[in-house]
């Protein structure tokens, strides 16, 4: 459930995102040599929408050296701690006793009060402090933001994020661009999304498209699989054919018993558009790639390269697997590296009133995020899934830790891992 109209309005009218022209024309090389340098002169003075969006676009950062990486980081998450203790009333209560002016890296942010969605002894959970009372995470004394929610099926109040616009969504619509070139998507791709476009991850895609310089196309809600297969089929006689396909991997299919519209079903419905010359690249949020479908994956799919990405409601992408590198490499499928910038993730045991991060190979724990965010930024928050540390040294050359089995610890609250839609 989305509280956006903006959006609906966007989607019904067939307009993509508006995008701020002073990112895009900028000489990308020459900027490039002065990004790092940007961010070491963030100061509590700057407000954080000065740093460029297209930073977390460069795909130095999976690259880079670890401490680096935190070094950066840690100061822009130290500036994002002063700006929520400033002007969210939920954070000033919850850093109370907390002098903001000294958190200065990333281990001192790491040492923050923990976020929960649920109250324990040691802090009021989101729910319950922001049911009642939305302007709860509310920048103060700010105006013009959009409002989302995240998803309340489980009948749990839902949790408001402000958005500040445009540059909360840029940031990671630069991110998502990042993990997209490495998949290889490029201009000369044509992307067929099967996502929901008033949720706020797919009303993404098409400005991470207008960024690489795909074309893109958003399966309309009504269309049943028979008639989205025969989209796809279309397209390709016609010359124009689609080659990269969005969509979740696979579903249980409606309360109708219709199939859903998903990787799986519309792979059975249409092997013949799959490969060289048709979709030969496969991008898929949702919750995990089963191993069924790994094994027809690997067995059937030669030509088509397969990647899998792992976000929440509340922030994205956290996570995703490369298709590039060595046979040897770790990061296929459910085993996924942690992406860095905007957002931070890490794996970590609950103490009460601390996190401690775990780093062992084949440890599990909770997955903490800090979502960096101008309007409403969760720092420390436990999204309530859990993953495993499946190495820190992988073969393909990015620097990140690799985390898989990634679930949710309560089953019931599927629907906060990608976006549904079938
Ligand atoms: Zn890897």
């Amino acid at each position: 459930m989305v509280t956006f109209p903006v959006v609906d309005k966007l989607v019904r009218s067939g307009h993509r995102p508006r995008r701020d022209a002073s990112y895009v024309n900028k000489n990308h090389n020459g900027y490039k040599i002065n990004f790092l340098e940007d961010l070491r002169h963030i100061s509590p003075y700057r407000p954080l929408t000065s740093i460029n969006p297209s930073v977390f676009g460069e795909a130095d950062w999976d690259t880079m050296s670890p401490k680096e990486r935190d070094e950066l980081l840690g100061r822009v998450y130290a500036t994002l701690v002063r700006q929520v203790h400033r002007e969210i009333p939920f954070y000033s209560d919850l850093y109370k006793g907390i002098d903001p002016s000294r958190v200065g890296d990333m281990d001192d942010v790491l040492g923050l009060p923990v976020l929960r969605k649920f109250s324990t002894r040691y802090s009021r959970g989101l729910r319950e402090a922001t049911g009642p009372n939305e302007g709860l995470l509310k920048p103060q004394g700010r105006n013009s933001f959009s409002l989302f929610h995240t998803t309340g099926s489980t009948g749990y109040a839902q949790i408001p994020i402000f958005y500040s616009e445009p540059w909360d969504l840029d940031i990671e619509r630069h991110a998502v661009a990042r993990v997209w070139r490495m998949l290889g998507i490029t201009s000369e791709d044509n992307v067929y999304d099967c996502y929901n476009p008033t949720h706020v991850g797919g009303y993404m895609f098409p400005g991470v498209c207008q960024i690489i310089g795909s074309g893109h196309e958003f399966k309309p809600a009504e269309k049943q699989l028979e008639e989205t297969a025969q989209r796809l089929r279309d397209a390709r006689n016609s010359g124009y054919p689609f080659t990269v396909l969005l969509a979740i991997p696979s579903s249980s299919g409606d309360p109708l018993g219709r199939k859903g519209t998903n990787f799986l079903t519309l792979y059975d419905e249409t092997m013949d558009v799959f490969g060289k010359g048709g979709i030969d690249k496969v991008f898929l949020v949702g919750s995990g790639i089963t191993p069924e479908l790994i094994e027809r994956i690997e067995a059937e799919m030669r030509d088509v390269k397969v990647s899998g990405a792992y976000g929440t409601a509340e922030h994205r992408p956290l996570s995703f697997s490369p298709t590039e590198g060595p046979t040897t490499r770790v990061c296929k499928y459910n085993q996924q590296h942690l992406t860095y910038g905007p957002h931070f993730t890490y794996v970590g045991r609950d103490e009460g009133n601390r996190v401690v991060p775990i780093t062992t190979p084949g440890q599990e724990g909770d997955v903490y995020t800090i979502a960096l965010r101008d309007g409403t930024p969760f720092i420390n928050y436990q999204t309530g899934d859990v993953a495993t540390i499946v190495t820190d040294a992988c073969d393909c050359g990015l620097t990140s830790p690799v985390i898989g089995n990634i679930r949710r610890k309560n089953m019931e609250e599927i629907a906060g891992i990608g976006c549904r839609y079938d």
